[in-house]
């Protein structure tokens, strides 16, 4: 989670004095980047997916099971060259520090080929290497977990060994401040985030209605008076019916599963981005895995808002929000004017800025609708791409930016940055840093990017752009990582089986997006709406979500017709082949005289009145779920995945599966070669455990994980997760990552994936 440089890092009030510094230099080395990559071109598909761990101490005799926060040293070990380094390397992995002492974050070492078939089968090799390699580090007793949460966090002696919380860092009322990771990097980023602030993080999650809930959060210690922070709760810090969790712990100490992808170019990239940006709310509701936060069961099954309020730097100014009582309205700013405002009477001129408040460096005070780790605010456009469908009134949120910024790139620079560019970097440029290391204010902005990955890395949003380095000269660029988009909203999941077929998932949907250049442009005030509605109880099943009318995705259906699930079974089947005569080949998979077949249509319980690319015959149960203009409407996650029931509209799984079938495998009517077959039947399981959970077939963790608890005869139906509750729930989830027990495994995956999982041909793939 962001740049770990060596040195000594400041404490906020030191560092506050070089903000300016580093943002213009951060701007100045982003100018440098684009001068030396902007017309870089024609560089491969490669992608990468990071898996976040926790490790747990499991111990069977006392039915615990806790966050083991002094096994860190592994990660060292598996960096070290005199120690695991070469085990690491030679299994093309690589493990990286991550928030918590307790986590570890595992990569591949070198990205995988987007365009070869066997290495979207080989991630999970690849992922069950990084378990075996972690595991065999670490004493028997400690597991290294993909769990999002962990449900005990923030309770009494959830750590092992125990610690308490009393640490100067956070001044967390529920987490000590040993869970921190021991690079000093992360306790200043806890206390700086603190002190710019001016008061505590306070992240407030609705209680899981049961029978004997008492809607409040009993946990709050009343009388501790360590810090001044202690009283913060009861000045209106914690909410009523909620649980309070005051600590960047509770959010960035959670896990999750981010993929990065490289594409061709910039505005390659910038397509990419933007057509992602809608799929992210419902990959967050896919994925998610965290129904129980501090103990209590909540009413939400995601980790997003509270990772987001975990990170929440704003001052009671900036979020709009009357100061408790002797707090300060600018927090830990230095403001160069110290007027009252009273009763957040002030105006704003257009960027956000609060009129005539500066801090002392000169940057205005703004107001500012977001934490720095939410979903993002603004499309980049594709109007330099081929597809060019981007609206201006699709950036309809009030996203504030940084006119300085704004105005040196746009004016001083347009043939790179033109006006969407130029906001997106004036936006993620309205923070400040928050941490700088006293050896690395003065850079070479020629050759250094830090000042710039400063911002960039702790803009912690949904998706994330990501240009490339700075290099020499001399070297040669085109082996360098270029034009990245990253996919961050998922939840981690359990097995290494779902966080490959969610990786696969969102690469192979990406390649699909750029090879059939759909339009899936909203307004992004929509995605936003959908971003809340992705927290809800299995929303999943539960919601509607705004998406591009089908009929506007600038895409021919009859062109996706036999691209579902069947398609692997004609392909690696011979029989479909045999019934036809010459003019109805099925030709990789389906026929190629199809517009002139009827068969075909038949067989696949299609009519012949095929819709036809923007047709206008809206297909709409409700028409409230239609917005103003007809171009967006809401729709379920399961038409949005698998596809309309009339069979009108591809859902995003047939776009995928066309992809393989003309992309990916070699030009033949049939597979004829058994590692091919292999691959494809793991492929298709992929799809199939995304598209079963779309259809609410099957649970997702969030929802297995809820049903365990309060089904486990020690729950007394009062939310509350007690410690041999949460020893159940860590031990079922340590069946299930090893497909230890198949009566678990079934309970998450049904029949059908079991089946797979326990057979053969899945083994063989390994
Ligand atoms: N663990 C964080 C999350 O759950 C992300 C940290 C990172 O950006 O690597 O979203
Ligand atoms: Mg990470």
């Amino acid at each position: 989670m962001g740049l770990l440089s060596l040195g000594t890092p400041l404490d906020w009030h030191e560092s506050k004095k070089y903000n300016e510094h580093v943002r213009h230099n951060g701007i100045t080395q982003l100018i440098n980047i684009f001068k030396q990559h902007f017309n870089r071109s024609n560089d491969q598909f490669l992608w990468g997916d990071e898996v976040e761990y926790m490790m747990i101490d499991i111990d069977p005799i006392n039915k615990t099971a806790k966050l083991s926060i002094d096994k860190d040293y592994i990660l060292n070990d598996l960096n070290d060259s005199d120690k695991s380094l070469s085990k690491s390397i030679n299994n093309n992995i690589l493990f990286h520090p991550e928030y918590g002492r307790y986590m570890l974050e595992g990569t591949p070492l070198k990205p995988y080929n987007g365009n070869c078939i066997d290495e979207y089968v080989y991630v999970e090799k690849n992922m069950k290497l990084r378990r075996l390699i972690s595991t065999q580090e670490l004493p028997k007793h400690i597991k290294p977990l993909t769990i999002t949460t962990f449900p005990r966090m923030g309770c009494e002696f959830f750590t092992s060994p125990p610690a308490k919380p009393i640490g100067p860092a956070s001044q967390s009322l529920f987490l000590p401040d040993e869970i921190i990771n021991r690079h000093a990097r992360f306790p200043t980023l806890t206390a700086n985030i603190r002190k710019r602030k001016g008061h505590k993080v306070g992240i407030n999650l609705p209680l899981y209605p049961d029978k004997f809930t008492k809607l409040l959060d009993d946990s709050i210690p009343k009388d501790r008076q360590l810090f001044k922070s202690d009283k913060e709760p009861w000045l209106g810090a914690s909410k009523p019916g909620h649980i309070y969790m005051d600590s960047m712990g509770f959010g960035m100490g959670s896990s999750c599963l981010q993929i990065t992808m490289q594409c061709s170019d910039i505005n390659e990239a910038r397509y990419l981005y933007d057509s992602l940006a809608p799929i992210t709310p419902i990959m967050l509701s896919l994925s998610a895995a965290a129904p129980i936060f501090k103990g209590f069961l909540v009413n939400q099954d995601v980790r997003w808002n509270v990772v987001s309020g975990a990170v929440d730097d704003r001052t009671f100014i900036e979020k709009s929000q009357e100061p408790y009582p002797n707090f300060k309205l600018f927090g830990g700013l230095d403001v160069n004017k110290n007027e009252i405002l009273k009763n957040n009477n002030y105006d704003l001129n257009e960027f956000g800025d609060i009129k005539n408040v500066y801090s002392n460096d000169g940057k205005p005070i703004q107001r500012i609708p977001k934490s720095r780790y939410d979903s993002i605010d603004n499309y980049l456009s594709d109007f330099k791409y081929d597809t060019n469908y981007f609206k201006d009134e699709y950036n309809d949120l009030n996203a504030p930016i940084n006119k300085k910024v704004y105005d040196r790139l746009s004016k001083e620079f347009p043939q790179y940055f033109d006006k969407y560019l130029s906001n997106h970097f004036a936006h993620l440029f309205i923070r400040d840093p928050l941490v700088i290391y006293s050896e690395r204010i003065n850079q070479d902005n020629e050759l250094s990017n830090d000042h710039f990955e400063n911002i960039q890395s702790t803009n912690w949003q949904t998706l994330r752009f990501k240009p490339p380095g700075l290099y020499r000269q001399e070297e040669n660029i085109s082996f360098k990582p270029g034009w990245r988009v990253e996919f961050r909203p998922m939840e981690v999941q359990l097995t290494d089986f779902e966080n490959a077929a969610y990786s696969n998932f969102i690469s192979l949907l990406s390649k699909a997006i750029l090879k059939f250049k759909p339009n899936f442009y909203i307004p992004i005030s929509k995605i936003e709406i959908n971003m809340k509605l992705a927290h809800n109880v299995n929303s999943i099943i539960n919601e509607k979500f705004w998406f591009k009318s089908f009929e506007d995705w600038n895409l021919d259906n009859d062109e996706f017709i036999g691209y579902d699930f069947s398609w692997f079974d004609r392909f690696l089947n011979l029989g479909n082949d045999l019934l036809n005569n010459d003019n109805e080949v099925y030709l990789k998979g389906y026929s190629s005289s199809y517009s002139s077949t009827t068969n075909l249509s038949q067989m696949n319980g299609i009519n012949g009145s095929i819709s036809k690319k923007n047709c206008s015959n809206k297909t709409i149960e409700k028409i409230n779920d239609i917005d103003d203009y007809g171009m967006d409407q809401r729709y379920t996650i399961d038409d949005i995945i698998n596809g309309s029931k009339d069979n009108k509209f591809p859902g995003l799984i047939k776009l995928i599966i066309k992809l393989i079938a003309i992309d990916l495998i070699p030009n033949q009517k049939h597979c004829q070669d058994e590692k091919l077959e292999l691959n494809l039947i793991k492929l298709r399981y992929y799809l199939l455990l995304i598209s079963k959970r779309a259809k609410g077939e099957i649970p997702t963790i969030a929802n297995w994980l809820r049903l365990k608890t309060i089904n486990n005869p020690n729950y007394k139906h009062d939310s509350k997760v007690s410690e041999i509750i949460n020893y159940d729930l860590i031990t079922d989830c340590d069946k299930l990552t090893d497909l230890k027990d198949r009566k678990s495994v079934e309970s998450l995956f049904g029949n059908v994936i079991t089946d797979y999982l326990y057979s053969e041909q899945y083994f063989n793939t390994f």
